[in-house]
């Protein structure tokens, strides 16, 4: 299937509901004009179109949850967590020799 086949397949699997919102989100995160968009519309695709998942969503591995639409912010101790966990790690990679932060 070509590029134009596949967007137009997938334009019509986004649920219009919401006078469109859904679609219109992932237009603008296709024409480039926010990555704020590009998150959402990722995010209500990932939770098959329902907000309410996406708030509640638990895969804290995910690169795009800190950025998710929808969440409250975190707490002081997931914060703090985080926090902690990113610099343990930046020092197992220093350790490890597999620091491309200079890069
Ligand atoms: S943050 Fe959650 S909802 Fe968003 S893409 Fe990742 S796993 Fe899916």
């Amino acid at each position: 299937m070509n590029i134009r086949d596949q967007l137009r397949q997938w334009h019509k699997n986004i649920p219009d509901l919401y006078h469109g919102s859904f679609r219109k989100k992932w237009i603008k995160a296709l024409q480039r004009k926010s990555m704020k968009a590009a998150v959402t519309a990722k995010c209500q695709d990932c939770m098959c179109w329902q907000n309410t998942e996406v708030k509640e969503c638990n895969i804290v591995t995910c690169p795009l949850w800190q950025y998710r639409p929808f969440a409250n912010k975190n707490g002081e101790a997931e914060t703090e967590v985080i926090a902690e966990v990113t610099e343990i790690s930046k020092y197992e990679m220093v350790y490890a020799g597999t620091d491309n932060s200079q890069d």
